[in-house]
């Protein structure tokens, strides 16, 4: 094979990003902020100091510095795994018979199996830095608690993870994982909180939903002294961890001078989406480029494509602040049928922001075509692809079909978020061909709007 660009684009240590960068800052209009659900009044720092540590809420609520340095306790534990490698996807190309070139930055190089260690490690590093002795988290797939398992290992932290209960059930090895770790993992809805006994008497039935499970991890945090909640995605201060995905994207394409044309990642609370597109997506904003965006969805849990832009709840049990983003509405409950992650109601508002205002476009995709994407993409580049990660395989193969029908030579990058080993459920009921695909009908969605505040903000 004649290449110019070698397969693995890797950084030098010295070329590794330094800081995190924060694209609210350079985004001409901000999204609306959180607003307290008792007073509709917007939160401040203080309203969030008891349930998140204290330098993640300066975090989240810093729209004016684009940079913001990663702290070298942070910096440390990323050279372990970090830099994750960016892949030109030569044997995909071939096989897809495209001129488009295809590159995929690859986050399952670790053992939480997907990008969510980068935002983990530096949640615990904070927590640990304050004084805290304790986190509760939730975590859907598991991969989000895993990776937080690991970073609290690390920084000595004891943590209790709510793992929604079919995901539990579906991969009872990811609970050994985090135990390994020394986390304590408890299947939601459960009976240890008011949240889950609450959510149990009125749906017995229930497999659980994150929604659910943030509730549970809340209400512990906020009863537990020197503990707090930490979340895996939605927020900003996670996209911000995230943009190292981007940053470490965007300094080995340059190193080659290579431009994307097409900036493609899947989007379930929109951490990686956030974290991959935003120094791409900032100097789009200045004008400097003319990328396009795509999120994409499952057809199952179209938040972008079918939500409704309004404030919500980020959880079942409606506690936490409301922010405004792309929502189904905090009581919808995904379809048991949907395998493949990304089941969240709402949708990082930044991610939302840029959407409603033109900068993103959105695709919702049907899962078996999903898993057909996933299996091309195994069969021809070698990795087994998380479920998530393949809704971006999915439409990052659609875009490189539709270059070789116009003979256009598009530059594609794609986030490969994670690795797919705990996902053998869905591979075997994709495999055995019994997997169908679930749409809801619009009456379907209307049970979850139902669940929106009637609040005048949201008229
Ligand atoms: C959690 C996860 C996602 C979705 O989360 P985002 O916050 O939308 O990035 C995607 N891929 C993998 C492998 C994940 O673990």
């Amino acid at each position: 094979m004649n290449k110019k660009i070698p397969t693995k684009i890797y950084l030098n240590e010295e070329e590794m990003p330094r800081y995190w960068y924060n694209l609210r800052a350079d985004m001409k209009e901000k999204h609306d902020p959180f607003l307290h659900p008792a007073t509709l009044k917007p939160c401040t720092a203080e309203d969030l100091y008891p349930v998140f540590c204290k330098e993640l809420v300066k975090q989240e609520l810093n729209q004016t510095n684009p940079y913001i340095e990663i702290p070298e306790g942070i910096r440390e534990f990323y050279e372990m795994y970090r830099p994750s490698p960016l892949v030109r996807a030569y044997f995909l190309e071939k096989a897809l018979g495209t001129p488009a070139e295809i590159y995929y930055k690859f986050e399952g190089n670790n053992t939480s199996g997907s990008h969510k260690l980068n935002s983990a490690v530096a949640q615990a590093y904070y927590a640990k830095k304050e004084g805290l002795t304790s986190l509760t988290t939730e975590t859907g797939a598991g991969q989000w608690g895993t990776a937080l398992s690991m970073a609290c290992a690390f920084y000595g932290l004891d943590l209790s993870v709510y793992m929604v209960k079919v995901s539990s059930e579906q991969k009872p090895h990811r609970k050994e994982v985090m135990r390994t770790y020394g986390a304590k993992v408890i299947p939601s809805p459960s009976t240890t909180t008011e949240a889950g006994r609450k959510i149990l008497a009125e749906h017995p039935d229930t497999g659980g939903s994150l929604g659910c499970a943030i509730s549970e991890a809340i209400e512990v945090a906020l009863g537990t002294p020197n503990c707090r909640y930490v979340l895996g995605s939605v927020l900003d201060h996670v996209a911000l961890h995230q943009s190292v995905i981007g940053l470490e994207s965007k300094i080995a394409m340059d190193k080659y001078g290579i431009a994307p044309d097409i900036v493609i990642g899947c989007a379930g609370g929109g951490s990686n989406l956030a974290g991959l597109i935003a120094p791409f997506m900032g100097e789009r904003i200045k004008g400097k480029n003319n990328i396009r965006f795509i999120a994409v969805e499952p057809a199952s849990c179209p938040s972008l494509t079918r939500g409704k832009y309004v404030y919500d709840f980020g959880d079942t049990g409606r506690t936490t602040p409301l922010i405004r983003m792309y929502t189904l509405g905090c009581g919808f409950m995904p379809s048991a049928n949907h395998a493949g992650g990304l089941r969240y109601h709402g949708m990082s508002p930044i991610i939302s922001k840029l959407y409603h205002d033109g900068y993103l476009e959105a695709r919702a995709v049907e899962q078996t075509s999903v898993f057909a994407a996933a299996e091309t993409f195994a069969r021809t580049e070698g990795i087994l692809p998380a479920p998530e990660s393949s809704h971006a395989i999915r439409v990052a193969i659609d875009e490189a079909l539709k270059c070789k029908e116009s003979g256009e030579k598009k530059v594609i990058l794609f986030g490969l978020t994670g690795t797919g080993y705990f996902d053998m459920t869905a591979y075997k009921a994709f495999n055995d061909k019994k997997m169908s695909d679930y749409i809801p009908t619009d009456e379907d969605l209307e049970q979850g709007f139902a669940s929106i505040l009637d609040i005048p903000q949201n008229k």
